[in-house]
């Protein structure tokens, strides 16, 4: 039910004028969330998920009226963090969404606090829900138009403006050079500096986590600063998809082909989403042209190379590599430990060498992984006062690293087979209770692999090794980690073993 039919279901009704205030109120408040609505899909596009969970679910909206938009947070510090970390973002939300013309009002409102039910490990620094209560107003220049009727209409985004946006700290200073990434760097670089001369279209194209997005978004922040005027457009495949359809429900599409013909640098992430999606293909080959024929840059990105894209058209794939195809590969253990100290940096945190390399050696193909590990690890330091530990990244590593790599059919006796094989040793002899040496480290490492990489119980897992209690596995599981920590080349050995297991 719309607001309008509410209100007017009640005006016609004849209701006193006590339970038509609580119904516009009512009605205000259905408006407020559905606009805030709006600004929480921008958000959980431009966030981490941890950041998206922490800093904008706990938001609620409250009313909208008078072209005003009043939102409850838990606390005045809450407030301030949402200002200096993420108030760039919630400026051009609003912008979108409301317009620039709208106030956006913060209350405090401390029991938003009681009402959370995120378990505290879900909460990047939950120590800011408590504080003072305060009200506070973020700058507008002027407030009019309080004709709510016309918000739907006149207010929602057009369907062919940005709802993504490119993050300011993803620039080619913030990324590290590596051999993984070398070619793709200097060739992002490059038409940085030159735009549509070169290399165009220029195709990135990797795995999951491995800096396709800091890339292509560090070409448009590079290209942005040096040139402002420049008309950059960057989205993605779903996002573009999404887009195109709703012009086509809305007869916008005519609206939709202008304002992407009219760009000057289009980047557009993940095209592989476009697989399959014939009329989305269609219009953005139409546009792909445009541009092209004047010579306007367009980058793309994609989580394979182009000709390994099924459901594309032929006719994309061809244009696709007119330009320049370039690759990222998983980065080495250097990069890795590399890519840790930039993050330091930036965080302004000094962690142990031996902990960033700790980390690098255990989380090896996903650099979106290292990172949250690296902010695990600093948020628990900081949540608990307690300085950072090699305990606290086996914790971190654990979670962000191994526990992704689980493979479904992953079974325990396959473990004790590939381990036995690996150490040399007897099968039955790892089930047995033999105290040798080496059956001992074989067999620890057996146990330690079943519980990183299955879902077993410690019981279960002790039960498949003679009938050892869940004790055993812990003592097993401890000392595989501390001999992981002492000897690099341990470290190494564990990982062949698990990447046997996980690719076999
Ligand atoms: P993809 O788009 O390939 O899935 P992202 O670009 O989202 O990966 O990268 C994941 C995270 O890893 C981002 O936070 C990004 O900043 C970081 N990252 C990736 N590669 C690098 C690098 N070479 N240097 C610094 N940070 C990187
Ligand atoms: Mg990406």
């Amino acid at each position: 039910m719309t607001i309008s039919n509410l209100q007017n279901e009640f005006k016609g009704k004849g209701t006193d004028s006590e339970s038509l205030e609580r119904i516009e109120k009512t009605a205000s408040e259905l408006q407020a969330e559905e606009i805030w609505g709006k600004f929480l899909e921008i958000f959980r596009l431009n966030v981490s998920e941890l950041k998206f969970k922490t800093w904008f679910r706990p938001i609620k909206a409250k009313s909208f009226n008078n072209n005003t938009l009043i939102i409850l947070v838990p606390s005045a510090d809450f407030y301030d963090i949402i200002i200096s970390r993420f108030g760039d973002l919630v400026s051009k939300a609003k912008k979108l969404i409301i317009g620039e013309e709208a106030s956006l009002i913060y209350e405090i409102d401390e029991t938003i606090n009681e009402k959370l039910s995120s378990p505290p490990e879900e909460i990047e620094q939950s120590s800011f829900l408590n504080k003072a209560p305060h009200v506070y107003d973020l700058p507008v220049k002027n407030k009019l138009n309080n004709n709510n009727d016309s918000l739907q209409n006149e207010r929602q985004p057009s369907i062919y403006r940005p709802a993504l946006f490119l993050k300011t700290e993803y620039t080619f200073e913030n990324f590290v050079k590596g051999k993984n990434n070398e070619f793709a760097t200097a060739a992002a670089f490059s038409i940085s500096n030159r735009p549509g001369a070169q290399y165009n279209p220029l195709l990135i194209y990797g795995g999951v986590g491995l800096g396709k997005t800091h890339l292509v978004q560090a070409i448009g922040n590079h290209i942005k600063s040096n040139s402002p005027a420049s008309n950059i457009m960057y989205t993605s495949g779903p996002e573009f998809t999404t887009s195109f359809v709703q012009s086509i429900r809305t007869n916008k599409t005519h609206d939709f082909e202008r304002f992407y013909k009219s760009l000057d640098i289009l980047i557009v992430d993940d095209i592989q989403f476009l697989q399959g999606k014939s009329s989305t293909q269609e219009i953005f080959f139409q546009i792909f042209n445009s541009l092209y024929q004047i010579k306007k840059q367009i980058v793309l990105s994609c989580d394979k190379p182009p000709h390994q894209l099924e459901a594309l058209e032929e006719r994309l794939i061809t244009r696709f590599q007119w330009g320049l195809t370039v690759d990222i590969q998983p980065p080495d253990l250097e990069t890795r430990i590399a890519i840790l100290m930039k993050k330091c940096e930036a965080e302004n945190v000094i962690i142990d060498y031996e902990i960033l390399e700790f980390i690098a050696l255990n989380i090896k193909d996903n650099i979106r992984s290292l990172e949250g590990c690296l902010k695990n690890i600093i948020f628990e330091s900081e949540m608990y006062r307690t300085p950072i530990s090699l305990d606290m990244a086996k914790r971190s590593v654990v979670k962000y690293g191994y526990s992704r790599n689980r493979k479904q059919n992953l079974d325990i006796s396959t473990i004790i087979t590939e381990v036995s094989k690996f150490y040399d040793i007897d099968e039955s002899l790892l089930r047995l209770k033999s105290k040798r040496q080496e059956i001992v480290l074989a067999r620890h490492t057996a146990m330690y692999l079943c519980k990183e990489l299955t879902d077993c119980s410690l019981q279960t897992i002790g039960a498949h090794f003679g009938g050892r209690n869940h004790a055993t596995v812990i003592h097993a599981c401890k000392c595989i980690e501390d001999n992981i920590m002492n000897e690099p080349s341990f470290g190494e050995k564990i990982e062949t073993l698990k990447e046997n297991l996980l690719t076999s």
